[in-house]
């Protein structure tokens, strides 16, 4: 989840949610105080990540990018939200220096995520438990691979909401989590790791 410049793979795809997802952006731009940062678009694409927002240099705004294995009336609107949510912050707070790294994600990002998205422990969970087979934390690129293999997904539906409403997860989960939680996952899942 962060600024990658890769170029887009495929084509750009219809929305499939079982919800208005524009409408959504829009609210959310509005609500979190982005629209003022400037205008910001989706676009749905088989990237290699599950998604990111790009930013152009004098440019205003930016471009959001969900994996298309998100792209599905069956993934859950609490995710869909967190994850627009969590990009849209990426326009709120900056990038900086961290201990002598440069980190996309410093601890005010994180605080920003956890004050604006309060389900996002949960959320993180669901991404881990429903997608671990073909999801794989980048921690270099501080980012969430998708693996080639994704499509094997749409054989079969994906986990509700309620996966997670009564599963103990660390309400205060990002990013740094998903190793444990997606070997959490792996364990769970039929036939185990
Ligand atoms: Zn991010």
């Amino acid at each position: 989840m962060k600024g990658l410049r890769l170029e887009p793979a495929g084509p750009p795809e219809l929305p499939l949610f079982s919800f208005d997802v524009v409408e959504m952006l829009e609210r959310l731009r509005v609500e979190m105080g982005v629209a003022e940062v400037g205008p910001v678009t989706l676009t749905m694409r088989p990237e290699t990540t599950l998604a990111f927002i790009r930013t152009r240099k004098g440019l205003r705004g930016g471009d959001i990018h969900l994996h298309s294995l998100l792209n599905r009336p069956d993934t859950p609107k609490q995710v869909i939200e967190h994850v627009l949510r969590h990009e849209l912050i990426h326009l709120l707070v900056p990038p900086r220096e961290v201990d002598g790294k440069h980190t996309m994600h410093p601890p005010e990002f994180w605080e920003h995520e956890r004050r604006l998205v309060p389900w996002a422990g949960l959320s993180w969970g669901w991404i881990a438990f429903a997608l671990h087979e073909v999801i794989r934390r980048d921690e270099e690129a501080e980012c969430i691979h998708v693996k080639r293999g994704w499509k094997r997904l749409f054989r079969r539906a994906l986990p509700g909401w309620a996966l997670v409403e009564e599963m103990p997860l660390d309400p205060g989960a990002n990013l740094d989590s998903m190793d444990g939680l997606i070997d959490r996952a792996k364990v769970a899942a039929p036939g185990g790791p």
